[in-house]
């Protein structure tokens, strides 16, 4: 580090565009599931930069990836293949029962693309009308406008609309699917936990029910696998508990263990409705994000990363239920796997919380207004969860 804190502050105030709102320090380097921040602080990382460090921080096997594809070859666009690119679209297939693979690097644009293969697909069968897509309320998709139109939160769209052309319904709610559906309808969308949302996972019934209604209309069932995807829910997709068969899903996030990336699955039959020229993406699959990605499914499928999650994901759910069952300002608990909240108490004050947990060495989201969201590395030890919740637990004790 060149700068002092004051002066990096100074600087970030000055030059960064003010739309997120960070605390007054600077991180600087992570280690496994700890981070520092430049004053030599140390952290336990409960949050994994928004469920995305899925190995942790510097892991071995994603740097030497890194360093060795960008000495290899970092990027040449989609006008050529590249290795890694092709074995990544294989083993995601393989992994997920998906024919075709469309890269992007972000989860916003990976969602991006399966609504333009929705609307294209049936634009191509002659039905130019239908183009409605039914999305839910709490949920996230993104903030570019065609994902900010699935987004079913009214924070989020506060003064970008209109954004036409989407049906929100509660989440959970059949009935009101069943309701909103119509000739119009191309497809619905939906999480399988809903993570900004709070980190509320699907009601028993509600993926299989969204799956009967969408094939009884001719409408496509599409899944944000953005948050839940790879691993983090216990299975490598959240759909993959419920037996539940999508025509398209998408990832990002864990994908690239902190590289950006995403991608758009999909069935063979849709595989002509995004024809060369309709769509793309300059940076999408290139082979330093795609090398990384396969580095990090050799690492899942090693270390069997995703049954880890599923048994810590237990353990960690009995914790807070234990946490829920002795303290008087969690008013609930809930989640799938490694991803769960602490939903507090509305007397209290969520993002207080965060800061008072960070002061105390551990980092956590607000996800839903009053959910604390833990969404650790999936290489977390029991040990490790074990320190992060007796913080948790001190600095809730604190406020009862
Ligand atoms: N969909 C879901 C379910 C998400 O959780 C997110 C990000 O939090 C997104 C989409 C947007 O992904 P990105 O921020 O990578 O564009």
């Amino acid at each position: 580090m060149t700068r002092s804190l004051p002066e990096l502050l100074q600087s970030a105030e000055a030059h960064l565009y003010p739309n997120y709102r960070q605390p007054e320090l600077v991180m600087l380097r992570g280690q496994g599931v700890f981070v520092w921040d430049t004053s030599g602080k140390r952290y336990l990382d409960f949050y994994a930069g928004i469920a995305v460090n899925a190995l942790g921080h510097a892991h071995p096997r994603v740097v030497r990836a890194l360093t060795e594809q960008a000495s290899l070859l970092c990027h040449m666009s989609n006008y050529f293949y590249n290795e890694p690119n092709i074995e990544l679209a294989a083993r995601l297939c393989q992994l997920t029962g998906f024919d075709r693979v469309l890269f992007s690097n972000s989860g916003t644009e990976a969602n991006e693309a399966m609504l333009k293969l929705c609307r294209s697909y049936f634009h191509q069968a002659g039905e130019h009308d239908r183009y409605r897509i039914i999305a839910f309320d709490g949920s996230f998709h993104g903030r570019t406008l065609g994902a900010l139109a699935l987004t079913g939160q009214q924070k989020y769209r506060q003064g970008f609309g209109p954004l036409p052309g989407v049906t929100h319904v509660p989440y959970g709610d059949l009935g009101a699917v069943e309701a909103a559906l119509g000739p119009d309808v191309a497809g619905v969308i939906v999480e399988t936990v809903q993570g900004e949302g709070g980190v509320l996972p699907a009601p028993a019934g509600f993926l299989e029910g969204l799956r009967q209604l969408t094939r009884a209309h001719g409408s496509l069932l599409l899944i944000d696998e953005i948050q839940t995807g790879v691993g983090r829910t216990g299975r490598f997709l959240g759909i993959q508990h419920s037996g539940v068969e999508a025509d398209a899903i998408s990832l990002a996030k864990a994908l690239g263990a902190g590289v950006p990336i995403g991608a758009m699955l999909c069935r063979e039959k849709y595989s002509e409705a995004l024809p060369p020229g309709s769509h793309g993406s300059t940076f999408g699959g290139n082979a330093l994000a795609s090398r990384v990605a396969l580095a990090v499914l050799d690492e899942f499928e090693e270390k069997a990363l995703v049954s880890h999650a599923h048994n810590l994901g237990q353990y960690l759910a009995q914790r807070l239920a234990k946490l829920e069952r002795q303290s008087s300002v969690v008013a609930t608990t809930r989640g799938q796997g490694l991803l769960q909240a602490v939903v507090l108490d509305s007397r209290i004050d969520a993002r207080e919380v965060v800061g008072a947990l960070r002061d105390a060495g551990l980092l956590v989201t607000v996800a839903g207004g009053q959910a604390l969201r833990l969404s650790p590395p999936l290489i977390i030890t029991e040990e490790e969860l074990d320190l992060g919740l007796d913080i948790l637990e001190r600095v809730l004790g604190n406020l009862s």
